[in-house]
């Protein structure tokens, strides 16, 4: 029990707190649990949030400081969002302070409390329901997509297993969660859905609002102003908002009445945090479902091999979307085998595209059809090369090669930045032939052009679209037939509803293939598939949709689970190599990253912090490969090594993190040439 007049404090400041303590603060009369709070720490001021529970040792009363102020004009956050939270601090290792303060809008803290009542009082007024029209005309359902409806429908309440939709490109996920969204609305609940790009917002808000007009929908993300980000907050919090779409982010949305989260695309990478609390969103929203007694649905057509797994065990509800909807077939795909081609004479380097994908590409421009190239590599070559002496365009602050952008003429280093004007001659021996070397979107770009002359061709990549609408004005003319060839990234990959798209290339995927990195193939394939998707979404086109792979290696595996469209079979072979190899899902992974200006600094860090490690109770179950460079270890000048903690038991793997992490804090001290250190539990690549 807390003092009368005693409230539990988080702040985001863990030299001051620890790492998972709440502080204490006289307030009188209480502010109930989820307040939030502006108190003084040291000689600051600091905005803190009224916990629901005491967290480490209390402090003696004469010491105490109060609280300065609070903002009671705003209802406090719930009992399950602080679950929510505390339960990110302590998985992800990092303060509950931290996490609960920068999960909610920074504007938040701008405001007063008497500016809080104002404004909430200006929301509630003009937060007028859009008008209701007709209601749309449900189309009608698959027999599958029946079946999934009819199985989320029958779920009693407060069951909490969550359910995997798995279905193909095409097999109509989406209208299952509109069906499973409009029940929970029906039963005056609120629904959540995530999904993991802010690209993919616009079309997903777009047939969520037409279904649900009436409705409130707020979207939440990264891209939204500080004012409407504070405003969409507000509306989910105070419960007005029926409807919250977001990115990851958003799994942090206060929900009173939450009665459903759909996570799209559950699978994709982005779901996971990068920086400060490295948290996974699809595995929150997993979390809090639980936490909250409500259904979750993931839904993904290349389903995580976790999840996948979950789901064969029975711990996840599996529902299957086998068919496109409408008889759409999926496309054929067809290998290119790049092996067979005839090498071009006197070494000249080979065109971007075999002769047979060039003549398929031909036929489609000639039937007024689209083609999709896909080549995950932007600018324009990925190195340049000097080849009388041997030179090449590296980064002088990172351990990568500077990428030949050729629309600006720049070298420009995608890690750090690092960008200059290409040199006329080599720097080294002034000799003037120096030459790109690979391809990149920019340089297929040209290359179909030259070889198409009358294409009308589009390029979308993180260049091509970098000025605000340029994205939205490309997609527009794709759609509407004003594109023959589009040529991009994995952004043309994910999500868009192509409907004139019959031919799909993946130029050059083979480099996953043999990528150190273990999830890797997971990630092509998924990738891949998606890709796939795109082509023959129009039903009366589909027969004659097809996806080309060119590559090397025409019998791999992978490429055969691809041809049959059979995900199943990837994942069960996948699935038996990590198992042999003790990789997650069979095993717990946490990654222990060091930044400094020296290797051995970083790497001396690391072998200290592994010897502390040993001395620990429990540490026999958790094993400590020795510190490595990644892939790209230099950045910007500093340089990065890592350290892979391993176990057999995501348990004993906690523990031991709890145990071993307030260490590191204390070690950082006597490692000054350490710059920066962190950890990232159940890393995304290693
Ligand atoms: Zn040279
Ligand atoms: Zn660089």
């Amino acid at each position: 029990m807390n003092e009368p007049g005693v409230v539990p404090v988080v702040v985001d400041a863990p030299q001051h707190a620890g790492l998972n303590a709440t502080l204490d603060y006289l307030c009188d009369p209480p502010l109930p649990p989820g307040s939030l709070v502006q108190v003084p720490l040291g000689r600051r001021s600091v905005p803190g949030l009224v916990w629901h529970r005491r967290l480490g040792p209390s402090a003696d009363l004469p010491q105490l400081r109060a609280v300065q102020s609070g903002m009671p004009s705003l209802a406090p956050l719930g009992p399950a969002w602080m679950q929510l939270v505390e339960f990110c601090a302590s998985y992800y290792q990092r303060s509950i302070g931290e996490v609960a303060l920068s999960v909610l809008p920074p504007e938040l803290r701008k405001l007063d409390n008497a500016q809080m009542a104002r404004r909430l009082e200006r929301l509630k007024n003009s937060a007028a329901l859009p008008a209701v029209g007709e209601a749309p005309a449900l189309p009608r359902l698959s027999d599958e997509q029946a079946t999934a409806v009819e199985q989320l429908a029958a779920l009693p309440a407060g069951d909490t297993q969550p359910s995997l939709l798995q279905g193909v490109t095409g097999s109509g996920k989406t209208e299952v969660y509109l069906r499973s969204a409009a029940r929970a609305l029906q039963h005056g609940r609120q629904v959540l859905v995530l999904v993991p790009e802010i690209n993919l917002t616009p079309q997903l808000e777009a047939r969520f609002a037409e279904r649900f007009a009436g409705r409130r929908l707020v979207s939440l993300h990264s891209a939204l102003t500080p004012a409407q980000r504070l405003r969409h907050w507000l509306l989910a919090h105070l419960g007005l908002a029926d409807l919250v779409l977001g990115t990851r982010l958003a799994v942090f949305a206060s929900m009173p009445r939450l009665g459903l989260i759909v996570v799209d695309e559950e699978h994709d990478p982005s779901f996971k945090q990068q920086e400060g609390a490295r948290y996974s969103a699809r595995d929150l929203a997993v979390y809090r479902g639980r936490v909250e007694g409500l259904p979750v649905l993931l839904g993904s057509a290349t389903p995580s091999l976790e999840s996948w797994q979950h789901a064969q065990q029975g711990r996840y509800r599996r529902l299957l979307l086998p068919q496109r909807i409408g008889g759409g077939a999926l496309p054929a795909v067809r290998m290119l085998d790049m092996t067979a081609l005839p090498r071009p004479p006197g070494g000249a380097a080979p065109s971007a595209l075999a002769p047979a994908l060039q003549q398929a590409i031909e036929q489609r421009i000639a039937r007024g059809e689209q083609s999709l190239l896909f080549l995950n590599r932007r600018g324009y070559a990925p190195v340049l090369f000097c080849g009388a002496c041997g030179w090449k365009s590296g980064c002088p602050h990172c351990s990568a090669w500077r990428v030949f952008h050729k629309a600006d003429r720049t070298l420009r280093c995608h890690h750090c930045g690092f960008s200059e004007r290409v040199p006329r001659a080599c720097p080294d021996c002034g000799n003037l032939d120096i030459a790109p070397i690979g391809r990149g979107t920019e340089k297929l770009e040209e290359q179909i052009m030259q070889s198409l002359p009358t294409a009308r061709v589009a390029r979308i990549d993180a260049d091509s679209t970098r000025a605000k609408g340029a994205l939205q004005a490309r997609l527009t003319s794709v759609h509407a037939g004003e594109i023959d060839v589009l040529v991009g990234t994995q952004m043309i990959a994910k999500g868009h509803d192509f409907r004139g798209v019959t031919l799909v290339a993946a130029v050059n995927p083979d480099a996953a293939l043999f990528a150190s990195d273990f999830r890797a193939a997971e990630r092509l394939f998924a990738l891949l598939m998606q890709a796939a998707g795109r082509a023959g979404r129009d039903a009366g086109q589909a027969a004659r949709s097809e996806m080309w792979i060119q590559t090397w290696h025409p019998r791999h595996p992978l490429y055969a689970a691809l041809k049959a469209h059979d995900f199943d079979a990837f994942a069960r072979g996948q699935l038996q190599e990590r198992r042999a190899a003790g990789l997650p899902p069979f095993s717990s992974l946490a990654l222990l990253r060091a930044e400094a200006r020296s290797a051995e600094a970083a790497g001396a860090f690391l072998r200290e912090a592994a010897q502390l490690a040993a001395q620990l109770p429990g540490s026999d179950r958790v094993r400590l490969y020795p510190p490595v460079p990644p892939p790209v270890s230099r950045v910007a000048n500093v340089e990065r090594v890592q350290m892979l903690v391993e176990s057999g038991s995501r348990v004993a793997l906690q523990r031991l993190l709890a145990l071993w992490l307030p260490q590191l804090q204390a070690l950082r001290s006597a490692h000054k040439a350490v710059l920066r250190w962190a950890v990232d539990v159940d890393p995304l690549a290693i």
